[in-house]
């Protein structure tokens, strides 16, 4: 039996993880936190009977306990109240898969009490790597990664240990405006970019896909996960998203892992690790599948993926900046008051203003990321 939390169980990660809990009678959910969506937290923990339960605002709480007064929960709220659920006793993997930097401080809080982390959440190594993985090798916790591509790497790295690896081959299925010009980009819409040609995701990280931020922040993630230099990562599109990613090693051979784009398959080999359990879902067809194809990103067009290695090669809090100008000028696009294009110009002037601070702490993480906000906010929504 193993015990899971899920951080962000009513979106695209959490309840696909709780389809793969489904599947698998020995995993149990101990605890579930949402952000606003209380009516499908309330039929989770119907289903699930976890023993705590976490929501944003107190309001939605006293919703929530009213909903649930017959059951024998907990329910909490706020940054407080995930903090507090992250360190509770009862449960022994934490899943980040809240959206933002809000991940941060529940992750730290679930590592300092020794649980593991199944993680989603690409916003804590990208901003608190330095800080997220001494801790995690001091209390003895494992960071097991959700996300395709990093799970893929994991996977390509089974088995090898002591052998040099020459550099991480990460895919990019280069998302819906692949092969556009600078000109063409100008004019996206909303809708067009919310058109994931392979996977089915949350808004945010749809968006991220479409600018190539999303393979930005996976660069940087993948460094701290992989203790890599930025220079050993080489970003490949495969549009098919086939290739989930690589390894190659330093006497060139190169190891994939491959599959279809279903993220129940990294959330569960997560879960389960080291085991593989048999997972409902369709197969790969080699004989059907006519060819793969890979080309190299186009940095000129989309800026997400050069603007992110110039942050880490900056390092110090400049991902934060990064991360946070992308995260609040993604907002404003999904509502409708800049135009695509417009995220990079954020994401640039703020990386352009910004004084660096090395070594960051969380608290001056989260007070660069809400400066960011703020000034992001005074320009464009006056
Ligand atoms: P979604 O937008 O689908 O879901 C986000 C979840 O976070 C929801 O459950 C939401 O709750 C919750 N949430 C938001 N704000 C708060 C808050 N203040 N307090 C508590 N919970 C909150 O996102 P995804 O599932 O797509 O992505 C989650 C993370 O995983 C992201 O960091 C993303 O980059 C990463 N990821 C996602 C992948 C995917 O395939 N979707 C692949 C790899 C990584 P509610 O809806 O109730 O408001």
């Amino acid at each position: 039996m193993k015990t899971i939390g899920i951080l962000g169980s009513t979106g695209s990660i959490g309840t696909q993880t709780l389809q793969v809990v489904r599947e698998n009678p020995d995993l149990k959910v101990f605890a579930l936190a949402a952000g606003r969506n209380v009516k499908l937290l309330e039929e989770q923990i119907r289903e699930f009977k976890p023993a705590v339960a976490a929501v944003w605002d107190e309001r939605d709480a006293a919703d929530l306990r009213s909903r649930t007064a017959d059951l024998d929960i907990r329910i909490l709220s706020g940054m407080d109240g995930l903090k507090e659920m992250a360190a509770m006793d009862g449960y022994e993997v934490l899943v980040t898969a809240i959206v933002g930097m809000i991940g941060i401080g529940p992750t730290v809080e679930a590592i300092r009490a020794g649980k593991d982390i199944a993680l989603a959440n690409k916003e804590t190594l990208v901003t608190a790597g330095h800080i997220i993985m001494p801790l995690a090798r001091q209390r003895g916790v494992k960071i097991l990664p959700v996300d395709s591509e990093h799970s893929a790497i994991f996977q390509s790295l089974n088995g090898e240990a002591g052998n040099r690896i020459d550099k991480i081959l990460l895919t990019a299925s280069g998302g819906p405006f692949r092969g556009m010009t600078a000109e063409q980009l100008e004019k996206v819409t909303l809708e067009d970019a919310l058109k994931h040609p392979n996977w089915a995701m949350g808004r945010k990280i749809t968006i991220d896909s479409a600018s190539m931020v999303n393979k930005g922040l996976e660069v940087l993630e993948a460094r701290w996960l992989f203790d890599v230099d930025l220079d050993q990562i080489q970003v490949v599109i495969q549009p098919q998203s086939v290739i989930h990613s690589m390894v190659q090693y330093e006497d060139g051979a190169v190891i994939a892992q491959l599959g279809t784009p279903d993220m129940k398959i990294p959330i569960a080999y997560a879960l389960t690790w080291p085991e593989r359990r048999p997972l409902a879902g369709d197969r790969l067809d080699f004989a059907r599948l006519s060819s793969l194809t890979f080309m190299e990103p186009d940095d000129t067009t989309f800026l997400g993926l050069p603007y992110a290695r110039e942050a880490g090669k900056i390092g110090g809090s400049m991902p934060t900046v990064f991360n946070a100008a992308n995260e609040k000028a993604v907002s404003l696009f999904l509502n409708r008051k800049i135009g695509f294009t417009d995220i990079y110009r954020i994401i640039r002037s703020n990386m352009d203003m910004h004084q660096v601070v090395d070594e960051p702490s969380i608290e001056e993480i989260l007070e660069i990321e809400q400066e960011v906000y703020r000034r992001i906010e005074e320009a464009y929504l006056k």
